[in-house]
């Protein structure tokens, strides 16, 4: 007789947003289950943080590199990269140790391993359990889905988890896909001292502000990486120790527009796969598939009324910081009965390249698109003095607003990017204006100052919400008191 378990709440999938569906529903004192089928943390373990842990190494370096500039400098630099990945293998374990069924269980989380599978609309089977849930959320992520490019199902392929472990040098790394993960990652290696390319047949950090994604490409090209985006990809084959990708580059003036051909000791397929649904017997629950992810309504419920999904399986920016804040506000939803407001743009976007790239919010584009007429104001990172002092002055800070002031978006292209767009992220969530972030005092020199100065620049308002004209009326009313 298979054992038969009926929580309130059974969320499939134990990454970054099925942890954090599974911990709000316990935190409310309602019954749940969690079934992960690999290891607690998913995405978080084989990727986001091997990939962190690489870039730090590569930091490092640059460091190390950088320092005669500072009046620092060693012995010769020299990358064993055995022992980078040693570092990353330890510093994936250090995360996954917080994350055992053990530690969840004490928050009122109970865990079983295994793959879930529905056999009807409102029944998983994993193993020899069936488990009845009043609702089901599903946060099961990706599953590969190499883009259909002629000839690249007949060549050797890496995805990322093999890039984090790399017993061979490669020659020349080709990375298929220019998303915040591949040109990280990019650069991550490139820094480490392999030759890298990125082949992307759209834009590099598609959606995203054009202007500041120049920031970080001009600067992966500084390094030597060769960032080939909307091109179009003739074939790929392989080759002795490798591949040859046939390509046409619309912005290869040398090239003018004859084929090119790219010849790459490893081929890493960067892009971001499909809802992992295949083990998952949707057809038996009438749950429909919409692309590249699960089908959802705006309360991220899917076909099936009892099932909702969350995170990367749902189509649109896919990082950590989504997947909880759709956790977190589903679990609200079905607890509650209370509609859920779209509100992913609420989580900040990130590419921990060197100079950081991190938006929060509307950008430009799509706030004009929205509002008509926007605020848009810039500083450029050379405006800082903590940027000067430590001789990192590339970047810029643009922040857009309405008229009124209410902060709509920001981004953020220099070093620390990803950590400097928190309070822009307070802001945008909590509708405050320029006033109020232009109030904020950061300690001098700090980065952070430059939330401060950006606010300062505008020239409308101030701190006492009085417009310019205002502002200039009362200073000439004044002046005749003395
Ligand atoms: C190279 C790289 C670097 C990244 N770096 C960052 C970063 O720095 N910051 C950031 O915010 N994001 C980063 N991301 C993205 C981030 O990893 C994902 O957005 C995040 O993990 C999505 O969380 P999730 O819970 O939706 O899915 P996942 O983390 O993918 O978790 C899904 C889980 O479901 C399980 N599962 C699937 N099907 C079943 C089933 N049938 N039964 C049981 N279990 C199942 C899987 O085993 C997995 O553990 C990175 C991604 C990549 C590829």
């Amino acid at each position: 007789m298979p054992e038969e378990l009926a929580p309130d709440i059974c969320v499939v999938g134990g990454g970054p947003g099925g942890i954090a569906a599974a911990s709000a529903a316990a935190a409310a004192g309602v019954s749940v289950i969690l079934v992960e089928k690999g290891a607690l943390g998913g995405g978080c373990l084989t990727a986001a943080v091997p990939s962190k842990a690489l870039i730090a190494a590569a930091d490092t370096y640059e460091a190390l590199r950088i320092g005669p500039s500072l009046g620092v400098s060693g012995a010769p630099l020299q990358v064993n990269l055995n022992r980078v990945r040693d570092h990353i293998v330890a510093a994936t374990t250090e995360f996954a140790r917080a994350l055992t069924p053990e530690r969840l269980a004490v928050t009122g989380i109970q865990v079983i391993q295994g793959e879930a599978r529905f056999v009807d609309h409102a029944t998983v089977a994993v193993g020899e359990r069936v488990i009845r849930a009043r609702r089901f959320i599903l946060a099961v992520g990706l599953q590969p889905a190499p883009p259909k490019l002629p000839g690249l199902d007949g060549v050797e392929t890496m995805t990322f988890a093999d890039a984090f472990q790399l017993d061979r040098r490669p020659s020349h790394l080709i990375i298929l896909g220019a998303s915040r993960y591949a040109l990280e990652l990019a650069q991550g290696y490139a820094r480490l001292g392999i030759d890298a390319t990125i082949v992307s047949t759209g834009a590099p950090l598609a959606g995203e502000d054009p202007e500041l994604v120049a920031v970080v490409v001009d600067r992966l090209r500084a390094e030597g990486i060769r960032v080939r985006a909307n091109v179009a990809v003739h074939n790929i084959a392989r080759r002795r120790n490798g591949v040859r990708i046939l390509l046409s580059d619309p912005a290869d003036a040398e090239a003018d527009g004859a084929e090119i051909a790219l010849d790459g000791s490893h081929l890493l397929v960067a892009s971001a796969g499909v809802a992992a649904t295949a083990a998952l017997g949707l057809a038996a629950a009438e749950i429909a598939v919409d692309g590249s992810g699960i089908a959802v309504d705006g309360n991220l419920r899917t076909s099936n009324g009892r099932v909702y999904a969350i995170g990367d399986a749902v189509k649109g920016t896919r990082s950590v910081a989504r997947a909880e804040l759709q956790a977190r506000s589903v679990v609200r939803s079905i607890l509650y009965r209370v509609p859920r407001k779209g509100d992913d743009w609420l989580a900040p976007r990130v590419a921990f390249t060197d100079p950081g790239f991190a938006t929060v919010g509307l950008t430009e584009a799509a706030a004009r698109a929205r509002y008509g007429d926007v605020e848009v104001l810039r500083l450029p990172l050379a405006e800082n003095a903590r940027a000067h002092i430590e001789r990192q002055t590339s970047g810029l800070v643009k922040v857009v607003a309405t008229r009124g002031g209410r902060v709509l978006g920001a981004g953020i292209v220099g070093r620390d990017a990803a950590e400097l767009i928190a309070p822009w992220a307070l802001a945008v969530a909590n509708r405050l204006t320029l006033a109020a972030v232009e109030a904020t005092l950061a300690a001098f020199p700090t980065r952070a100052a430059l939330g401060s100065a950006v606010a300062r620049l505008d020239p409308e308002k101030e701190a006492a919400g009085l417009t310019a004209a205002a502002r200039r009326r009362i200073i000439a009313l004044l002046r005749k008191f003395g």
